[in-house]
């Protein structure tokens, strides 16, 4: 479903004095329109990422925003586990109240540091027996400014924490993938290795770090099929709101920051309307392109705001459906 690539006239067809315009409609790349979508055709598969509150005041965001995006019945959301395992305890709380007080099906995310496979396999253990049955395993971060060090009896790997989920419990098992390979990995294809080997150990399905070139997904997901990897690969999609802050956030995190980007943000640091509509159309413009190359499965990083994500969930054909539907 790749969009069309139409002919371009041959030659420079001797346009020296034409407008500037004119002259590279004539002369240039012309491509097709993206696809116009009925919305009769089924909805694209989304899945909405949150992390837990520390406070009073940010529990009362993450419920609103829940509530926002929960009439979208994504087929899961996931809540994140803090650098070094610190939001044990609350990403717990948030996991079992989802279970308990909406119709979501949640998603828990695990990680290796600084934790026993015995510590780990009690957590998992908990998460089973309150109904949870999806896990998002993961190496994790250690805390900012320290290197990681793998447990002395514990997992050192993603991979190794996917065997251990796999042997407590039928889980359905998500992991990490990165475009733009992970900044620890010896080489890119080490790291395709590596992701092969999650989903060999009993991983479903793999969820990207964000990235916004669209290209750069789209590569990854040939060098991906080339190693032999058929799993589907969850782009995740980070709107993005404050660009200053998702320049810090990329450079720790290995994702690249392409210069029109900040061009299209430029000027807008103290005008927050216009940031928020530059911000919608960077998020659909991007959602769009991957949804006309066939891409019909996203994850949303949602930074706990509903606002942005209900809206390209909107824009990708997504409606909210009446309470009794969601049952
Ligand atoms: C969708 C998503 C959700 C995330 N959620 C969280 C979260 O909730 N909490 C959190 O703390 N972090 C989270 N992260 C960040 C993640 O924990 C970090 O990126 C971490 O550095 C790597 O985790 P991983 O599961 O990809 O690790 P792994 O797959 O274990 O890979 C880590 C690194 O080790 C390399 N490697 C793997 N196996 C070997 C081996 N045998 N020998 C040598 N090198 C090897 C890999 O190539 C890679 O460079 C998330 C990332 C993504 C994309």
């Amino acid at each position: 479903m790749a969009s069309s690539l139409i002919d371009r006239p041959a030659g420079r067809s001797g346009l020296a004095a034409a407008p500037a315009t004119l002259e590279r409609w004539l002369t240039g790349p012309r491509f097709g329109p993206l696809p116009s979508r009925s919305v009769r055709e089924p909805p694209p598969l989304l899945s909405f990422e949150f992390f837990p509150p520390k406070s009073e005041a940010l529990e009362t965001q993450l419920w609103t925003c829940i509530r926002r995006l929960e009439p979208l019945a994504p087929r899961f959301v996931s809540v994140t586990y803090g650098a070094g395992g610190s939001t044990q305890e609350r990403t717990h709380a948030t996991v079992l109240r989802i279970v308990r007080e909406t119709s979501l099906v949640p998603a828990a995310h695990l990680t290796c540091v600084g934790a026993s496979s015995a510590e780990i396999e009690a957590i998992a253990r908990r998460y089973w027996e309150a109904g949870v049955r999806h896990i998002v395993a993961l190496r994790g971060d250690p805390p900012p400014g320290t290197p990681y060090v793998p447990h002395r009896e514990g997992c050192a790997y993603a991979a190794d924490l996917v065997a251990l989920l796999s042997k407590i419990a039928d889980f359905d098992i998500s992991v990490a993938a990165y475009p733009e390979t992970h900044p620890e990995a010896s080489s890119p294809g080490a790291d395709l290795d590596n992701l092969k080997r999650k989903l060999d150990a009993g991983a479903s399905r793999a969820i990207t770090q964000y990235f916004f070139d669209t290209a750069v997904y789209l590569r990854f997901l040939d060098r991906c099929l080339a190693a032999g990897i058929t799993a589907p690969i969850v782009p995740g999609i980070m709107p993005v709101s404050n660009f200053a802050q998702a320049v810090r956030f990329s450079a720790l995190c290995g994702a690249s920051v392409p210069g029109w980007l900040g061009e299209l943000f430029e000027g807008t640091e103290n005008d927050p309307e216009t940031r928020r509509m530059v911000a919608a159309v960077v998020a659909a413009e991007q959602v769009r392109l991957l949804q006309a190359n066939g891409v019909d499965e996203f994850h949303f990083y949602t930074l706990n705001r509903p606002d942005l994500t209900y809206a390209i969930a909107h824009i990708l054909g997504v409606r909210p459906r009446v309470a009794a539907d969601i049952g």
